[in-house]
Parts: structure tokens; C-alpha cells; sequence
């Protein structure tokens, strides 16, 4: 390698280098015996990724969009209700609240962690809604529609804070449904269960992607939601199969969101590297934050809290000055990326929810300093070693790190 081959912020290539008979075997099958949809692929991948999820059923769908859509919409989530979210997911987080005919509603996210923060979710249920006598549920003040669920995301892989989420939701009726698109096989201590638990085994269902990009990825797309609850699977996989439990006999109006045999073969393949997969990537994060100490940029790593073993899909750093910094990466011929620029409740396509810049600080000011480094298993030492060498000698005047615990940060200043 020489100093300005590129390295990429996310490679696609290599992954399937050393799986590409297994994978084209997969395709050759699907070819010769007609089996395009459903079948024993599906089923096959379906019992496999339920078990890496330590979760009874898993039913793949077309997409995570549709994972978590379906998810809410079985458990029984719709019209006139609101789900709480978070402003710094991917938009699909909201499409789904939107489409499933719920409002989305937003708290903010915890400075350290970048996920849901618990004493946000109280404060709104506290401050903003009421108890509705008659039904038992809680209805938020203003629009005096029922709130019926909560969707924490484990951003970047790295779960929410689940113990107090659920016992918040346990308390004003939520059902929790977690976005998990990016949390394959990632894990959180449970203080309360006193043992470590999957991504995926936690809320009343998860949602996953299979995008291409994603710890697990298909080539194409694909998705799957991972729940305990036997009625709620019945009922999901009624509705990516248009409503039928037989063959055109529709119980309800459903949707095409099946996941397909040849990504399922393609998935099932995959999937029994996904854990070696996602070792290479910790030993990654470890060696970025080792590298950064050495560099004396300690405080440009990404923290894990203790109860948090994250699947580390993305590596991000907090620096202020963080678009000068990304143009000169691209100039060394180094990929990076922004997850995400504009929070959602300052997106144009929700205007109509009446929400302000102000309204969430935490997730507006992180959305100004995040940046992801290239962040792969086949990431390789001496990559990284010239990724923050890069950010090394840009940063001693530019660089002002962002420290990556609230404490820290407020005592920061500037
Ligand atoms: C990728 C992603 C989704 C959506 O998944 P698709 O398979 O692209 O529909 C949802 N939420 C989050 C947080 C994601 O990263």
C-alpha cells in the first residue's frame, strides 16, 4: 500500500472476494429449482438469525423499513397514536412511525452515547401528556392522541440504555420496539435481568436491515424483525405476505414485503461470519482508540459504557471544526461520512410536525461534529495507522476534540 491508495470508508468488494462460489452457489440453486420467494432458504435463514438474536422467531421482510413498519403495525400501532423517537436516526426510523399511520415525536439523546436519553423520555411523558382515566394510557397533551410506543435506535451499533427505557415504557403502557438496523449482534447488560442480552431479544420486537452497508448485509435488500412474542411473528408474517395466512384467503390488507429465497441463501451464508465479522471490527475500535492515545487524540475516541458491547457498525468522532477536517481526509484520499447531517425533526419532509432548531440541543450540536472514520472488518492496522496520522497532522491547530462524557464535556468550555 502506499501512502495514497484510498481507503474507503466502507468497502463492499472484499467482504464477498472469498465467498463469491458460496454466494454464486446460492444463485446457481434458486436458478435450478424455481425457488424465488419464501421456502426453505427463508425459513432456514430465519431459525439461524432468531438463534444469533437469542430471540424465539425471526420473519425476514423486504427491507428494515418494513421490519420495524410491520413491528408497530402488529403490535398494534396506528392511527392517531404517537412513538417516541429519537432526531439522530436515519430517516427510515420515522417513514416507518409515519407510514405504520403513527406520529412520530421526538427526545433527545444522551451526550456520551448518542442514543435515547431515559430522563428525556420521562421529562416528556411527565410534562407533556396526561393520564388518560378512562383507557390507562397517556395522551400527549397538545394533540391529545394516545401514546402507544417508544423506538429507542441502537445508533451505530451500540444498544440503547434498555433497562431504563423499559421501565419507563412499563410504567406509562409503551410497547418498545427497537430499531436494531445497525446493532447486529451487539450487546447490553441488563442490571435488572443481571446478564448480558442481544440486540434484538429486548423490546417487544427489533427491527434489522440487510442493506449492503450494514453488519449483515444482503446484495440487494432485505430485512427481518426478531420478537418472542409467537402472535405478534403470526401476525407480521401475514403482513408481508399480503394479509394471507393461506394462500388468497386475505385476513387483512397486507403488504409485498417479503423477504426473497436468493438473499435469504445469500444471508445464510453470511451470517456464519457475521460474529467473526463483527470481532474484527471491536479489535478495530480498539486499535483507532489505541492509536489516538498514542497520538495524544484520546479524546477524539468513541467511549462504550460499560453494560454496552457495541456491534461498532460505525466508528465516529466528535472534532468542531469537522467539515474542514473531512475535506482534508478526501484530499489524502480517505473516505469518511456523516451520520447525520440534519436531524430529522429539521428535515424538510417533517416541517408539518411544528419542530424547531433549539428544540432538541444535544442531537443539533452532535449532528455539527459527528464524522465516521472508515470502519470495516477488513479494515486494515496499518490503515488505520494512516487515517489518524492524517487527522494527526491536520489536527494540532484545527482539531478541537469534542471529550465524549457529558461530565467532561460540560467542564470542556469551549
Ligand atoms: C438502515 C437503517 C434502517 C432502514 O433499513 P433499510 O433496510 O434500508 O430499510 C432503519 N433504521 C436505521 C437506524 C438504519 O440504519
Amino acid at each position: 500500500m502506499t501512502n495514497s491508495d484510498k481507503i474507503p470508508f466502507l468497502d463492499l468488494i472484499a467482504p464477498h472476494v472469498e465467498l463469491e462460489e458460496e454466494l454464486v452457489d446460492v444463485f446457481r440453486g434458486a436458478l435450478r429449482t424455481g425457488a424465488f420467494i419464501g421456502g426453505s432458504a427463508v425459513e432456514k435463514f430465519e431459525r439461524d438469525f432468531a438463534a444469533f438474536c437469542e430471540a424465539e422467531h425471526c420473519i425476514g421482510v423486504s427491507s428494515g423499513t418494513d421490519a420495524l413498519r410491520f413491528a408497530l403495525m402488529a403490535a398494534g400501532i396506528g392511527d392517531g397514536d404517537i412513538v417516541i423517537t429519537v432526531p439522530n436516526s436515519f430517516i427510515a426510523t420515522t417513514e416507518a412511525i409515519s407510514q405504520s399511520g403513527a406520529r412520530p415525536v421526538f427526545v433527545d439523546v444522551d451526550e456520551a452515547t448518542y442514543n435515547m436519553d431515559p430522563r428525556r423520555l420521562l421529562e416528556y411523558l411527565e410534562g407533556s401528556c396526561y393520564r388518560d382515566g378512562e383507557s390507562g394510557y397517556w395522551r400527549d397533551c397538545k394533540l391529545g392522541r394516545r401514546v402507544a410506543a417508544v423506538v429507542p435506535v441502537h445508533l451505530y451499533g451500540q444498544p440503547a440504555d434498555m433497562d431504563k427505557i423499559q421501565a419507563i415504557a412499563d410504567g406509562f403502557h409503551l410497547t418498545v420496539i427497537e430499531d436494531a438496523c445497525q446493532a447486529h449482534g451487539a450487546d447490553y447488560y441488563s442490571e435488572k435481568d443481571d446478564r448480558w442480552k442481544k440486540a434484538g431479544s429486548m423490546g417487544k420486537a427489533a427491527a434489522f436491515s440487510f442493506y449492503p452497508g450494514k453488519n449483515l448485509g444482503a446484495c440487494g435488500e432485505g430485512g427481518a424483525v426478531s420478537t418472542n412474542d409467537a402472535e405478534l411473528a403470526r401476525k407480521i408474517r401475514m403482513l408481508r405476505d399480503h394479509g394471507q395466512a393461506k394462500k388468497y384467503y386475505h385476513d387483512v390488507e397486507g403488504y409485498n414485503g417479503r423477504l426473497d429465497a436468493i438473499q435469504a441463501g445469500i444471508l445464510q451464508v453470511k451470517l456464519k461470519h457475521l460474529a467473526g465479522w463483527n470481532q474484527s471490527r471491536s479489535q478495530a475500535a480498539r486499535q483507532y482508540a489505541e492509536l489516538f492515545d498514542r497520538a495524544n487524540l484520546g479524546w477524539l475516541a468513541v467511549q462504550e459504557p460499560e453494560w454496552a458491547r457495541s456491534s461498532y457498525h460505525l466508528y465516529v468522532i466528535r472534532v468542531q471544526n469537522r467539515d474542514a477536517l473531512m475535506k482534508q481526509l478526501a484530499e489524502v484520499n480517505i473516505g469518511t461520512a456523516i451520520h447525520y447531517p440534519v436531524p430529522l425533526h429539521l428535515q424538510k419532509a417533517y416541517k408539518s410536525l411544528g419542530y424547531k432548531a433549539g428544540d432538541f440541543p444535544v442531537a443539533e450540536h452532535v449532528a455539527t461534529e459527528i464524522v465516521s472514520l472508515p470502519m470495516y472488518p477488513q479494515l486494515r492496522a496499518e490503515q488505520q495507522e494512516r487515517v489518524v496520522r492524517a487527522i494527526q497532522h491536520f489536527a494540532p491547530a484545527s482539531v478541537k476534540a469534542v471529550p465524549a462524557t457529558k461530565t467532561s464535556y460540560a467542564a470542556a468550555g469551549d
